[in-house]
């Protein structure tokens, strides 16, 4: 069993709108999407191509919990304090985040594909 942390921070992908998801997306933990967007919005712009408020993107991430709050700051979930993570770990088959990934870094569905 994995050891759910107790707090209030859903976590959120963050992304550039016009290129999705895929070409970079950072994780926010934070209490709603809005929120979640407004503090990503400032790295998106940054690092990113989104000029507009409008222009990023931040979806639930529903499908690695509770694993995707490992990923996240211990301390900071337990306090419910609000944080980005700028680069997750990546799966080293389809370089991708957001699945749980296991010992050998590669993730849950590159693992079915991989071992299967
Ligand atoms: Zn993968």
């Amino acid at each position: 069993m994995m050891n759910t942390v107790e707090t209030k921070l859903k976590p959120y992908m963050v992304y550039d709108r016009h290129w999705g998801s895929e070409e970079g997306a950072c994780l926010v933990f934070h209490f709603t999407s809005r929120q979640a967007r407004y503090l990503g919005f400032r790295l998106v712009t940054r690092h990113w191509y989104a000029h507009d408020y409008i222009d990023v993107g931040a979806s639930l991430i529903k499908n690695s919990t509770p694993w995707i709050y490992t990923v996240g700051n211990q301390e900071k979930l337990k306090a419910n304090e609000p944080h980005v993570i700028e680069s997750p770990d990546t799966c080293r088959e389809c370089y991708m985040w957001g699945n749980p990934i296991d010992d050998n870094d590669v993730c849950e569905e590159c693992e079915t594909v991989v071992y299967d």
